[in-house]
């Protein structure tokens, strides 16, 4: 296989590696993103409840954190950041309460300490001025501190935003693509992956669950990265009135994260249930359920675990287990030069844009010349949202496009045209279009809607139905026609 070769490899498309490929991209510099998916933004960006924070909600954060510096430069980008990407961003805001008057004290702390850094005030409201604001939450709430600044995003919609833009800006995307190796050189890296060698000058490593494992490769593991599992479960639409805001407890036991949160889509996310665990093990447990909708009951009593249409688990990958929050770690190795390792557990997404533009800072240092890219446009238009859409623009968008006319899924109302348009942006899977578009979100979780979007795949793409899969490899929905099955010895049972 030929060696390409590249300035800067990014390993990993996740919301980190994304960000950074973007704002790489307004500079004249060759820059490489590979990803062992089929698509962006499916490692742990695709499993969190996407609230854009500043971490200040506990007494652990503290302003000396690698972390909290990060987190403050990012902030003010991500609402400009998510208008020229055309990502949907929503201020929701936030209260953080508490279940006994003991606790009030280290609300006031927080309180106290939010104002002196110069971040804000926030109201305390007592159970009944609460209660009128977020009717549904339980009356054994005592009060709640009130964060106007929380906002959601879409964290899988971000990282497709991020990395469509960077393409369009000249980045080079390789899908399937896993690193395999890394041998360093004194000028380059060579880079084995399963598509043949990368040699680049510079590694930033992305790989979110894996960066301690890649940057074993070369000996830069100079840190230690803990697992943590978390659970969070999905409430159908229905329950939307049920919270307007992000609503947390002031954690009462260590590791305690017991939050309902609303997403930019209108469902409401609850959890989120923390495990020590081993890594890559996504499967979700009937006791962390059972936990996570137990102690979303304490929140809001009216959650019911008939609502609950989905759930899932993700990783976070806690540095610094000893100050009982975790650091991140942006940094170039001590060990070896040119050789950057990205990792933030918590909350990555909402310190992407800082990460991003610390990852320049270092590279700048380190000599590498970043001049302005004359042709980067910072735009990006998203695919247009049928079931937002008012009766007017819904008639215009079919005049132009007739498959914006014709419904695929009922319960997102995702319209054919939506779905030619995800294929046309780079879904090769049914997990793609759904992360693009929304089909099988709602309450039918794809029982309908699924087959239907298997074929559309599979005319778009021009390849037999029985090849589309749900996440690329093995993960084929259809494994033979049923005329076939019954010719392959499929017909006794
Ligand atoms: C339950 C839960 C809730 C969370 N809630 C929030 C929240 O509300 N707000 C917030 O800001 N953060 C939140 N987080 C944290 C946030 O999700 C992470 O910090 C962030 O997504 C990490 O992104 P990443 O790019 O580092 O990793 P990833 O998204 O995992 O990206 C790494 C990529 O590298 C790829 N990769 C790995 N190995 C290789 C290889 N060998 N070759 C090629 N590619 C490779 C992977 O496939 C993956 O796509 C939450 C996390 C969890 C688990």
């Amino acid at each position: 296989m030929p060696v390409m070769e590249t300035e800067v490899l990014i390993i990993g498309a996740g919301v980190l590696g994304a960000a950074t490929a973007r704002e790489l991209s307004r500079y004249k510099v060759d820059v490489t993103l590979v990803e062992k998916n089929v698509d962006v933004g499916w490692g742990i960006t695709k499993a969190n409840v996407g609230v854009v924070c500043q971490g200040r909600d506990t007494l652990e954060f503290r302003p000396e954190y690698h972390r909290t510096r990060l987190l403050w430069r990012a902030l003010p980008l991500m609402e400009p950041l998510c208008r020229e990407l055309d990502v949907p961003f929503k201020k929701v805001g936030a209260y953080l309460m508490i279940r006994d008057m003991t606790k009030k004290e280290k609300l006031d702390k927080l309180a106290r300490r939010t104002e002196s850094l110069g971040l804000g005030s926030d109201t305390y409201y007592p159970y009944p001025e609460l209660k009128e604001r977020e009717p549904h939450i339980s009356p054994e709430i005592k009060g709640g501190l009130y964060d106007h600044a929380i906002a959601v995003v879409h964290p899988v919609y971000l990282t497709q935003a991020l990395v469509e833009n960077a393409v369009a800006n000249g980045v080079r995307l390789m899908l399937e693509t896993e690193v395999e190796d890394i041998e360093a050189g004194h000028t380059e890296f060579r880079v084995r992956t399963n598509r043949g060698e990368i040699k680049a000058r510079y590694v930033i490593n992305a790989a979110g669950e894996w960066v301690d494992r890649i940057a074993a490769m070369v000996n830069a593991d100079d840190f230690v990265l803990f697992p943590i599992k978390g659970y969070v479960g999905v409430l159908d639409r229905n329950c939307s009135e049920l919270a307007g805001s992000l609503l947390a407890v002031l954690p009462e036991e260590p590791g305690d994260m017991n939050i309902v949160v609303p997403t930019v889509e209108g469902n409401l996310l609850f959890g989120i249930q923390l495990q020590i665990n081993r890594r890559h093990d996504r499967s979700t447990t009937a006791l962390m359920a059972r936990r996570a909708i137990e102690n979303a009951r304490k929140i809001i009593p009216e959650i019911s675990e008939k609502d609950v249409i989905n759930s899932f688990c993700g990783y976070l990958m806690f540095r610094n287990f000893e100050i009982g929050w975790h650091e991140c770690e942006v940094a170039m190795s001590a060990r070896v030069p040119r050789f950057i390792n990205m990792t933030i557990g918590y909350p990555g997404v909402s310190a992407s844009p800082g990460a991003a533009l610390e990852v320049l800072d270092i590279l700048r240092k380190d000599g590498l010349a970043l001049e302005p890219n004359p042709k980067f446009n910072p735009y990006r238009k998203d695919i247009p949202d049928f079931s937002m859409l008012s009766e007017k623009e819904r008639k215009a968008l079919i005049r132009k496009d007739p498959r914006y006319g014709h419904v695929v899924c009922r319960c997102e109302t995702v319209t054919e045209g939506e779905i030619v348009e995800a294929i046309r942006r780079g879904a090769t899977t049914l997990d793609g279009v759904k992360f693009r578009v929304r089909p099988g979100t709602g309450r039918c979780q794809g029982g309908f809607c699924g087959p239907r979007v298997a074929r559309i795949l599979a005319r778009e793409l021009g390849i037999p139905e029985t090849e589309v899969t749900k996440a690329g490899g093995a993960s084929q929905q259809v494994p033979l026609r049923t005329k076939q099955l019954l010719e392959e010895g499929g017909g006794d049972g």
